[in-house]
């Protein structure tokens, strides 16, 4: 029996350009919004049996919690900087 295919017409939109260190996209604003540089810090979770890594920070304009996937190369660097997050 055939799967149904759901549409793909729902889309979130791509960012356009690469987002800076501390940007991120804001599903509430809807756009790319920098963190509040106090909540910046780097989280691990499980994801699919792996290790996740992301950097998570606060959005500046609406206080939504942010998050996005960093990779394990550059994960280092960031949590010297940032820390842990909460
Ligand atoms: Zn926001």
């Amino acid at each position: 029996m055939p799967a149904k295919k759901k549409s793909s017409n729902k889309r979130p939109k791509k960012i356009q350009g690469k987002l800076k260190e501390t940007e991120f996209y804001c599903v509430s604003c809807r756009k790319r919004m920098t963190s509040i540089p106090d909540e910046l810090g780097v989280q691990t979770f499980r994801l699919k049996g792996r290790n996740a890594r992301a950097l998570r920070g606060v959005c500046k304009k609406c206080d939504v919690n942010l998050c996005k996937f960093v990779k394990e190369a550059k994960f280092d660097k960031l949590k010297d900087k940032y820390g842990t997050w909460r």
